[in-house]
């Protein structure tokens, strides 16, 4: 781009005629509904922690919204990965297909559970797995024995693979979980990203054997910290709630536990906020998709790729993302932008540039590496002209 510096000035116009003077965040949490009042009532109750009934209310909203049917609240989105990839059957030393383009949480959650991650390449369309990348691999290094999937590799089990649905963008869930249903390979969605993204009429998290959401602090509604675990499956939503609280069998005063589980469970304190951000959301959402529309508009104008939710699919437009034309251009413009206030940031750093994930198997990520130097994030909240006073 020629006149680099001129368009960054625009760019910033814009994110100033959307979200006004000052200091402008990534994205930020917004209470201007019930949260002060829900929260007051949990402090006057005395039911701040782990027993209360916004817990199970919370539980039943996510359900409700997202068309799963159970949800189990966890402490947060990391935990709600962990216990998803041992009830999924992940064990010390399997094997779990992941992508290189994600948050860290992603491919921590698999190393506590004791797995190796192995990483295809991204769609340049929807930043998330790429099912031909999946298929791919697949074919090359996949062996099926009674049932399961061994890496002809490494001679591991591949138990199972986790795709991200990046900022709220849908990746190609229906054609992933095929291929994995045909592999024997478990699907655990990360929907962390995505609550409020739809591929067709279906919410994103509902297609894979389970699903984990995420209300840390900068997502689309937050519960301080917190995370679900979404599935339709009787017996796992079960397991569930008995891994995150402890392994305990339920008994009026004795204190009996018949695994080692974990003390994952929600605070009623943080699911008070998740039942009064639950109210909002839908609201959140249409300020979103005006937000979305808004950046669109300009940067097709001004010939930027802008990233939309590919056909048959809505994405809740968590964070709004750009892919600029080159790594120095992309630099140029974080420098820029930060330097004047308004908070952008680049795409993760790719799994394995990071010394965790450095020699895990990958298979070139052809995509995922040209993304990485391109795409910027954008000012995403929803903007304090659409808070509504309280
Ligand atoms: C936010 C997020 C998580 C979960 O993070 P927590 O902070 O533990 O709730 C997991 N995966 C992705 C991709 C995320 O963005």
């Amino acid at each position: 781009m020629t006149d680099s510096v001129e368009m960054f000035e625009t760019i910033i116009d814009l994110t100033r005629s959307i979200y006004g003077d000052g200091f402008i965040p990534l994205h930020r949490p917004v209470f201007d509904g019930n949260e002060k009042q829900y929260l007051i009532d949990c402090i006057d109750s005395n039911f701040v922690s782990s027993v209360g009934k916004r817990v199970t209310e919370f539980e039943q909203k996510i359900a409700a919204f997202t068309g799963a049917k159970h949800a189990v609240a966890t402490v947060n989105g990391t935990a709600a990965l962990h216990v998803s990839l041992l009830l999924a059957g992940v064990e010390r030393g399997d094997e779990v297909i992941s992508q290189a383009v994600t948050f860290i949480a992603t491919c921590n959650a698999l190393s506590y559970a004791g797995a190796h991650a192995v990483f295809v390449d991204v769609d340049r369309e929807t930043l998330g797995m790429s099912p031909d990348a999946l298929r791919r691999f697949l074919a090359a290094h996949v062996t099926r024995r009674s049932g399961q999937a061994f890496n002809k590799r490494t001679g591991r089990r591949i138990a199972a693979c986790v795709p991200m649905h990046t900022f709220g963008l849908p990746c190609r869930i229906e054609e992933i979980v095929a291929l994995c249903r045909d592999s024997g390979i478990t699907v655990i969605e990360d929907a962390a990203e995505s609550l409020g993204s739809y591929v067709g009429r279906r919410h994103t998290g509902t297609f894979g054997k389970m699903a984990t959401l995420s209300f840390n602090g900068n997502k689309v509604i937050t519960t301080g910290g917190g995370g679900m675990i979404i599935t339709d499956d009787d017996e796992l939503a079960v397991r569930a709630k008995h891994l995150t609280t402890t392994a305990k069998i339920p008994h009026p005063y004795e204190f009996v536990h018949d695994l080692t589980g974990f003390n994952y469970r929600m605070p009623n304190l943080n699911a008070a906020l998740g039942c009064a951000q639950m109210e909002e959301l839908p609201r959140f959402l249409a300020i979103k998709a005006d937000v979305a529309r808004r950046y669109g508009e300009f940067f097709d104008r001004h010939d930027i790729q802008y990233m939309r939710a590919p056909a048959g699919t809505k994405s809740n437009y968590w964070l709004n993302a750009i892919v600029l034309d080159s790594l120095a251009e992309r630099d140029a413009f974080l420098e820029y932008s930060n330097a004047q206030g308004v908070m952008t940031r680049p795409i993760w750093r790719l799994m394995t540039r990071l010394e965790m994930y450095k020699d895990c198997q990958h298979d070139g990520l052809e995509n995922s590496r040209w993304l990485e130097e391109r795409v910027i994030n954008l000012p995403s909240s929803v903007p304090d002209s659409a808070i509504v006073a309280t």
